[in-house]
């Protein structure tokens, strides 16, 4: 391992203690205890009318696309620069992914992009809060209220961070969050499903229980279950939930720690990025951010190849981040082309993300710091 990793997950104190309690209960299936706790939890923090917690972000996706009846042929608005769940999620239903090109301060979704991308069977719009940061909201809203087309937050990054005083999570008609290890808070792998829109709260939860009413059931509502609809296998485990919860009852410890890490990476690196070219992250006014991550924009492919190594054989492990989506193997059936999304390709190749931990200490902080401020851009 890297004196200093790139993530490294820790635990805040009652993992362990939740995991043997969910144990000696004898209920380690999902929806018992501890999923119940987590749930409450997000929905009396966020104020979302129903939160269910999934096996990952990607399975929250694919019952945001189940919920939405995509069906073959039907397109879904994505940003180029995301992760392949945002857009493989809504294709596994058969959609045709149209990638739009991000913004170049908040690298979020373009709003201003948007219209010109729609078509008469554009069913959904997912904006991806990057790093944490709110895209612009009200205008993908109004947008999308004015053709009838849903949106989906991909929150992934988001959880706890504020748009216009509103949660991230809070603002579509659904919203997916991710646990999996390198997010703000981890239970391994796993995930969430925020429901906003109150018209998709039943078949959800048929959905995620393997298409049948055994959620209906256990509460007595109907006398057996039976399939009902599509679904698939989309319910935590209990062991994991108990996990969950106990990094979820400490949030505002982790997001408190991982402010400070945040801004004394940017306020110790401002003179010298300014110096050598190289931009820092854009946080506007408006929009509370989730911490979730610090990126540098380099001037150019071959200076984060540089930097790369600098740090690498410091013992630091920086990295680069999404490749864009529109020029992957798998989307050339689509036709995409270089120069389609010419921010997400500039910035895919200038990206670096320095190490961002709940349990990094100042002195690796202080390390990759010192690295950083050695570090010369190649004229
Ligand atoms: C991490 C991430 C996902 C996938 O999350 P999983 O829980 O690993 O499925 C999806 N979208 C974004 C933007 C992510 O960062």
């Amino acid at each position: 391992m890297p004196a200093v990793p790139f993530n490294c997950s820790s635990l805040q104190g009652n993992e362990l203690a939740y995991i043997r309690e969910t144990i000696a209960i004898g209920q380690i299936a999902g929806d018992q205890a501890f999923s119940k706790k987590c749930q409450a939890l997000l929905e009396g923090t966020l104020g979302v009318p129903h939160a269910l917690v999934t096996t990952s972000c990607t399975h929250s996706l694919e019952m945001a696309a189940l919920l939405l009846d995509i069906q073959p042929g039907d397109e879904v608005i994505v940003p180029s620069f995301t992760f392949v769940s945002t857009a493989n999620a809504f294709v596994l239903r058969g959609a045709r992914p149209v990638f739009c090109d991000v913004r170049p301060d908040t690298l979020n979704l373009d709003e201003t992009k948007l219209e010109a991308r729609l078509t008469p069977r554009t069913k959904a719009i997912l904006p991806v809060h990057y790093a944490g940061v709110g895209c612009e909201m009200d205008a993908i809203n109004a947008l999308a209220a004015r053709h009838g087309i849903a949106v989906v937050e991909d929150n992934a990054h988001g959880l706890f961070g504020k748009y216009r005083g509103r949660w991230l999570g809070t603002l579509g008609a659904l919203a997916t969050q991710s646990f999996h290890e390198t997010k703000n808070i981890t239970c391994g792998e796993g995930g969430a499903l925020l429901i906003n829109d109150v018209r998709y709260a039943g078949r959800a939860e048929i959905i995620r229980e393997k298409g049948t009413n055994r959620a209906r059931f256990f509460r007595g509502q109907v006398d057996k279950y039976s399939w009902v609809d599509l679904g698939s296998s989309y319910v935590m485990s209990d062991v994991l939930a108990a996990f969950l919860f106990a990094q979820l009852e400490a949030w505002p410890a982790i997001q408190a720690r991982r402010r400070d890490i945040w801004q004394n990476y940017h306020g110790q690196l401002a003179d010298w990025a300014r110096a050598q070219g190289v931009t820092q992250p854009t946080v506007p006014a408006h929009c509370e951010q989730a911490w979730h991550m610090y990126y540098l924009l380099l001037p150019s492919l071959a200076a984060r190849t540089a930097l790369l190594t600098h740090l690498k054989a410091r013992g630091i492990l920086a990295v680069f981040h999404y490749l864009p989506l529109h020029l992957s193997a798998y989307a050339r059936r689509w036709g995409g082309r270089p120069g389609d999304c010419p921010v997400t390709e500039r910035v895919s190749d200038c990206l670096l993300r320095l190490p961002f931990f709940n349990s990094m200490t100042t002195d690796q902080q202080a390390k990759v710091i010192a690295s950083v401020l050695e570090f010369q851009v190649p004229a």
